[in-house]
């Protein structure tokens, strides 16, 4: 099978059944990495936030509150440490953050983690010094939002972004997978008769039975390459060493 390419999706947990959506229906032709099934227990998060470099693709689902997100927002500031980021993203903008689209509401955004930082500046500094380190990571991270939020902004606010109805299909459309799917339509041809055939288009590694339409003869096919097999009249007991003469 073609190597499959890799999509990093960076989301908030309130738009987390549309990202199960995506996960679903891009299953099989791509190979999805999320904190649900890729992050595993105990594993640091940190060092898994910056893995949304490594994968060919980021999904971002922008919304509101993943802009206000500490965590969704210091993905991009790792994504955006990639040379050509803005080309392996697929961006969509929730309704709630079409502000990004108007400089005043871009605005606010960059205005809204500049008082985080101004929160967190002033916790800490009433903070002993020897138990500041935690808060001092938060800091850190929002002073980096704070470096890149309003580059990020500009990209997202310049691209067609296809709304969340029709973003699976444009990715879809975008990585070819259609085309995957149908260059795996397989005409399983009977092995006994060749007249009669049957069609299958499934993108699985897959040995199945199949019923010749044509003289009615039970034969077996490889999906994944398109391949058939006689079976012999199952006299003994039907198990796989009925298979003989591969075509
Ligand atoms: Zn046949």
């Amino acid at each position: 099978m073609t190597d499959k390419p890799s999509i990093f999706i960076s989301y908030s947990w309130v738009q987390k059944e549309y990202a199960d959506k995506i996960e679903h229906e891009l299953d099989g032709f791509v190979s999805i990495v999320r904190d649900k099934n890729s992050a595993t227990s105990w594993c640091n998060l940190i060092d898994f936030m910056k893995r949304i470099r490594d994968e060919d693709f980021a999904i971002l689902l922008v919304s509101d509150e993943y802009l206000k997100s500490l965590n969704c927002m210091y993905e991009i500031t790792q994504l955006v440490k990639e040379q050509n980021w803005e080309e392996k993203i697929f961006t969509t903008v929730f309704d709630n953050a079409s502000a990004i689209y108007d400089s005043i509401g871009s605005a606010l955004y960059i205005k809204y983690w500049d008082m985080k930082r101004d929160e967190l500046e002033r916790a800490l500094s009433s903070l002993p010094l020897q138990s500041q380190t935690k808060h001092q990571g938060d800091y850190q991270k929002v002073c980096e939002i704070l470096n890149i939020i309003g580059e990020f902004l500009k990209v997202v606010n310049e691209k067609k972004n296809p709304p969340p109805p029709n973003f699976i299909a444009e990715i879809k459309n975008y990585l070819g997978l259609q085309k995957i799917e149908d260059t795996l339509t397989h005409k399983l041809r009977c092995p006994s008769c060749s007249k009669g055939y049957v069609l299958y288009n499934k993108p699985v590694d897959e040995i199945v039975s199949l019923q010749c339409p044509k003289c009615n003869r039970f034969f077996r096919g490889n999906l994944l390459y398109g391949r058939t097999w006689m079976m012999k009249a199952p006299k003994k007991k039907p198990d796989d060493s009925d298979e003989i003469s591969e075509t």
